[in-house]
């Protein structure tokens, strides 16, 4: 089942371009990855979807149901934390928490306490007094306390440092293990690596790319880096499927895509004092993919 659904969506903010003709799906049970740079469109397509702006065309649904039709019905299954949070500053955290308790149906007071403990926050401090960092902790945990169907990040982890970003992971993974649909919005691909299973990729407010992390990674890339006491330059390593392609001293490095067999020949015919072949991260696959787009 599809717990989110993107149809042609498009968004224009007058003139200026902000999604255009958007389509995707995230299946039940996914961590899914919303990436692309600053700018591409990610939270505009994020703020379509919770109804905080509306769609120039296309539509989405959200658990089968529109959504900007059902917003106010869909709204409470999900957790969504903003790119930025702005909060009414001398409240103190377990007030601000307990507000927004307030419009769900259930007790959360227990739930505030075990996330204010994992993110090793402060619920008696005046949110005034928090560094960026501890604000977005309130965010997360404003974000999670009603154990939503549906969590929804746009850019989660700005501010947190790595151990908080681990510890904020290993949260994701487990709300995700209780049956939580993830959709997370990043610009950093290492992030989105380590915790997505799928990826759409945005750029300049269109789809590129859709795809398994485990595909996007699976042996289509190798990345090689050749040590030789030759002098060779780039003209050798002229040939299709090497992009990347970098010539320091006696280093060669390139990624290459393509029968592996005709870059070994190439290889076999050159003296070489070293080898390295790696998989290549989803940085460097991305990266690769942009330049193949323009
Ligand atoms: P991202 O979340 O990927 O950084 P955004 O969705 O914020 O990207 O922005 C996508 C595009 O829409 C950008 O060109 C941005 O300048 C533009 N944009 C976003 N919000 C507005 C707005 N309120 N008014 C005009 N243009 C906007």
């Amino acid at each position: 089942m599809n717990v989110i659904e993107l149809k042609s969506l498009t968004k224009n903010y007058g003139n200026a371009r902000g999604i255009t003709d958007v389509s995707f799906n995230v299946e039940e049970g996914e961590i899914f990855g919303f990436i692309g740079p600053n700018g591409a469109g990610k939270s505009t397509a994020i703020r379509t979807l919770l109804a905080l702006i509306y769609p120039t065309s296309g539509s989405a649904t959200i658990f089968g149901k529109d959504c900007i039709k059902f917003s106010p019905e869909i709204k409470k299954e999900i957790g969504y934390l903003p790119s930025e949070v702005f909060y009414y500053d001398k409240m103190k955290v377990i007030d601000l928490l307990k507000y927004s308790a307030s419009f769900y149906k259930k007790n959360c007071d227990i739930r505030i306490k075990e996330l204010a403990e994992i993110m090793d926050l402060d619920l008696n401090k005046k949110i005034d007094d928090l560094s960026f960092g501890n604000k977005k902790k309130v965010g997360i945990v404003q974000g999670l306390l009603h154990e939503p169907k549906l969590i929804i990040l746009d850019e989660p982890t700005s501010g947190l440092d790595p151990l908080m970003q681990q510890k904020f992971f290993d949260l994701l993974k487990e709300e995700n293990k209780k049956g939580a649909t993830i959709l997370f919005s990043s610009h950093i691909l290492s992030e989105v690596e380590k915790l997505c299973h799928r990826v759409a990729i945005i750029k300049e407010g269109k789809l590129i790319k859709l795809e398994k992390i485990s595909t996007l990674k699976e042996n289509k890339h190798k990345k090689f880096k050749i040590e030789t006491k030759l002098d060779l330059d780039n003209e050798y390593f002229n040939i299709p499927g090497i992009t990347k392609l970098e010539v320091q001293d006696n280093i060669v490095s390139f990624i290459f895509r393509g029968n592996i067999n005709s870059i070994m020949k190439k290889l076999s015919a050159i003296e070489i004092t070293n080898l390295w072949i790696e998989e290549p991260d989803l940085e460097e696959i991305f990266m690769h993919y942009y330049k193949k787009e323009d």
